[in-house]
């Protein structure tokens, strides 16, 4: 392919890695990135990792159909694997996939957004149905909520009149019966009183000034009796939460926790404002909200991508593409009347052989439908192979949902395949590639 002739490209400017995609999957990517020097530029618009309830799972449910929930992801991950299981864990070891959540929890924290997990073990937590959840790392401020849970303490759910995403009534309805000192209170957070609804992104940034947590505090102070923790809905700021936990704790006199909600979630705009305002001081060209319309490939090999189409162009071109455009949702899957297919690379993929086998019959079969499991095969060095196993591209690696033979959804491990997948990806691209050759930064 000839080089773009447009003021907006420089044939001389060359990034090492360019990420496509700006969920978890490609934010994990563009911090393994820039923490390994590569220069690196990532684009994609703002969706993903809004709905991310803030909770890392790496695994619990396996198999799906019988919906066999793991104390320990370790073995439900070695499960898998024993079973030989095509999932994209199969091709990493645990080592790297603890690796990975290393690194992400010590970017965070030193963010100011902590994580906890615990080694071999999934964590219980509330969610906004009531229901409980097995998931592996926890923000720090829904910590207390998994300590409150284990010892199934007196316990105050507050929620806010307003809040629709969240009812503290339903979810002490619903554990009632295991959790029995666990009580419900709705008040009216300050200033809001009269309105028929509020929205959990307001109530986070209203939080972050102190006049709002003594007020909101002495509110709650006359309900809180014989309770030992009091859990909130998500929102409890977006910049200053472990400030405004333990300010309320101050106030309260016992430890509060955060229960995920309902999209869009307060803890994924979190994890947004840290990613795009701490990555790029670390070197990351961030494209915020720009789409790769198109990609082509130069005699060397390195990729153009034309982002922000037809009206406003600009190419950039790169030595090598982390793919991590996800499934349906967010586009990096598209789908026909013929089948589903890949859009900018026109990969391959792994998929029900007609469209009538997407589905089983039934909407609820436990087994899931086979359309989830549909996405991009890959080699073990996480790059793009074709139906007899070839490698497509040398340089070209995936990470993330688009990943074939995974349903993460019910396997509870979204979080942790879009982590573990960008980390072997970036260390992929290294070793397979950068080392082979001469190194051009941009
Ligand atoms: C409602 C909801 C709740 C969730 N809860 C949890 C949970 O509790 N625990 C957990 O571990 N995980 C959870 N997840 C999953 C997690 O947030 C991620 O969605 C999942 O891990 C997949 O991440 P991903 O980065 O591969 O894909 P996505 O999150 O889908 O991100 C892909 C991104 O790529 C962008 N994109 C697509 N095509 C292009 C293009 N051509 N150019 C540029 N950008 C492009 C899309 O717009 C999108 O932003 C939840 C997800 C949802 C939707």
């Amino acid at each position: 392919m000839a080089l773009p002739k447009s003021h907006n490209y420089d044939p001389k400017h060359v990034f090492d890695i360019m990420v496509i995609g700006s969920g978890i999957a490609g934010m994990a990517a563009s911090l393994f990135s820039v923490n390994r020097k590569l220069s690196t530029v990532q684009a994609g618009s703002v969706g993903g990792t809004l709905f991310a309830s803030g909770l890392f799972d790496l695994m619990a449910i396996h198999p799906v159909e019988e919906k066999r929930v793991w104390a320990d992801p370790w073995e439900a991950i070695a499960a898998l694997r024993k079973q030989g299981s095509l999932h994209p864990y199969a091709r990493i070891s645990d080592d790297a996939i603890q690796s990975a959540f290393e690194e992400i929890a010590s970017f965070l924290s030193s963010a100011g957004m902590a994580y906890r997990f615990e080694k071999n073990r999934n964590l219980p937590v509330i969610t906004s149905m009531g229901t409980i959840k097995h998931t592996y790392c926890v923000p720090e401020s829904m910590w207390h909520g998994v300590e409150a849970y284990n010892e199934k303490a007196p316990c105050l759910i507050i929620d806010f009149n307003g809040l629709r995403e969240f009812s503290g009534r339903q979810i002490s309805s619903t554990l009632r019966e295991e959790w029995p000192g666990l009580r419900a209170v709705r008040i009216s957070f300050p200033d809001t009183e009269g309105l028929n609804e509020v929205h959990p992104v307001h109530l986070a940034q209203a939080l972050e000034l102190s006049a709002v947590r003594e007020s909101l505090a002495a509110r709650i102070q006359p309900e809180i009796r014989e309770a030992r923790y009091a859990g909130f809905p998500a929102v409890l700021g977006i910049k200053k939460t472990a400030a405004i936990c333990a300010h309320l704790e101050k106030l309260l006199g016992i430890p509060v926790f955060e229960i995920p909600m309902m999209p869009a979630s307060v803890p994924g705009f979190r994890l947004k404002e840290i990613f795009d305002s701490v990555l790029p001081p670390k070197g990351l060209l961030r494209l915020i909200d720009k789409r790769v319309e198109s990609v082509a490939r130069l005699d060397n090999g390195n990729f153009i991508l034309n982002i922000g189409g037809p009206d406003q162009e600009q190419f950039i071109q790169a030595r090598g593409v982390i793919l991590a455009t996800g499934r349906f949702m967010g586009k990096g899957l598209l789908s026909d009347r013929k089948g589903i297919y890949e859009p900018l690379f026109h990969l391959p993929l792994h998929q029900p052989e007609s469209r009538i086998s997407w589905h089983h019959e039934r909407f609820l079969d436990p087994s899931g439908h086979p359309i989830n499991s549909a996405g991009v095969e890959v080699d073990d060095s996480f790059r793009a192979v074709d139906g007899t196993g070839k490698t497509i591209y040398d340089n070209l690696f995936i990470a993330g949902s688009i990943l074939a033979h995974q349903d993460w959804m019910r396997m509870k491990c979204g979080s942790g395949l879009a982590i573990a997948t960008a980390y072997a990806a970036v260390n992929a691209f290294i070793n397979n590639f950068m080392n082979k050759s001469d190194r051009i930064t941009a």
